[in-house]
């Protein structure tokens, strides 16, 4: 691992530079590259935020969304600006496979550097510079500190004080998950005195969807959600032809998996949504229980204590029975 003084030093030059983040980026994902991205734009470097896949489309009013280019339409364009990068920031993920089908032509490119900014457990060892933290609320928060680290004179524009702050609201769920922590709170009070509208952002986020989404959720808690006392489990089920029924936009299941969580003697939320291939597996957990330990050993996952995330190739059915079994074996709850 080499020093954070050589990555200022690296970035006195003008250089050419790819951001990334995981896969249906979230909030802080999509909040740390933009952030980054406006950053080094304005520092005059040759900036492009590249998404391994699409992304909600309710993050539009985020500033430089609309230059973001996801991978899967434009992969020859792509794949030339990730050769010709002199560095690549990786943001919001621990494991190069959170980024396929991108990742192949990060490791293409092995005259480029790497930074790894991020805050989830257990990261892998691809990146020439880290700053990681388990402790940090977001990615965001981190790339905060980082570029307070690296230019200390520099104060965050109103749209890089947006940027920031949607991370540190999302991935701390408005502030009130185990996530959240003083200095997310410092930050945000910060990020007032550059001029960052709170209101803008929380109408942006909260007043600003559609109403076959709201019809999804009602559908989703009335008729597809399991819950089992007896193992301390609420399981919420999505499958595809709920998806064809509501006209599911990426993104639209955010946040669904927390509703368990509202149930006294519900411990564990789980989200089973399936995809075109797999199903794809959210935990959510209250106190010390750790869901991450499931998604990594169960269902080829990871992510924090609370919140991970994992997939399973077997059918719905299948899948049901295998967290039955675990919960029933581990005694987890
Ligand atoms: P979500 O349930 O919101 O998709 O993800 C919760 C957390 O787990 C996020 O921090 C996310 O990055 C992480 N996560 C989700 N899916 C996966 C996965 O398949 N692998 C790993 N390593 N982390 C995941
Ligand atoms: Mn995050």
């Amino acid at each position: 691992m080499e020093q954070l003084a050589a990555l200022q030093e690296f970035l006195q030059t003008p250089r050419n530079i790819v951001i990334t983040t995981h896969q249906k980026p979230d909030g802080d994902a999509m909040g740390s590259s933009l952030a980054m991205f406006n950053y080094l734009q304005s520092k005059g470097h040759n900036a492009r935020v590249i998404s391994p896949t699409e992304f909600p489309a309710y993050f539009g009013y985020l500033p430089g969304c609309e230059e973001i280019w996801n991978y899967l339409d434009n992969p020859n364009l792509s794949q030339i600006a990730i050769a010709e990068a002199d560095l690549i920031i990786c943001l919001d993920f621990n494991d190069l496979s959170r980024i396929e089908p991108l990742d192949v032509a990060i490791k293409a490119n092995t005259a480029a550097k790497i930074l790894l900014i991020d805050h989830h457990l257990y990261p892998k060892e691809f990146a020439h510079w880290m700053l990681h933290s388990v402790k940090a609320s977001s990615t965001c928060e981190l790339v905060f500190e980082f570029i307070s680290m690296a230019d200390p004179e520099y104060v965050p524009t109103k749209e890089v004080a947006e940027c920031i702050y949607t991370g540190i609201l999302t991935d701390t769920g408005s502030f009130s998950n185990g996530a959240t922590n003083k200095r997310a709170l410092q930050i945000t009070a910060f990020l007032l005195d550059c001029g960052l509208d709170i209101i803008h952002v929380q109408e942006q986020l909260n007043q600003n969807g559609r109403e076959e989404k709201l019809r999804f959720i009602g559908n989703a808690l009335s008729r597809n959600m399991i819950i089992r006392e007896d193992l301390g489990i609420g399981i919420i089920i999505v499958d595809k032809k709920d998806a064809y029924r509501y006209n599911l936009q990426t993104g639209d299941t955010e946040g669904l998996v927390n509703f368990p969580l509202s149930i006294r003697n519900v411990k564990v939320a789980i989200l089973l949504k399936q995809e075109p291939r797999i199903i794809k597996l959210s935990f959510r957990s209250k106190g010390t229980i750790s869901v991450e330990k499931i998604c990594r050993e169960h269902f080829e996952g990871g992510g924090h204590r609370n919140a991970s995330g994992g997939k399973s190739f077997l059918t719905i059915d299948e899948t049901l029975e295998k967290i039955y079994a675990i919960f029933e074996k581990e005694k987890i709850v």
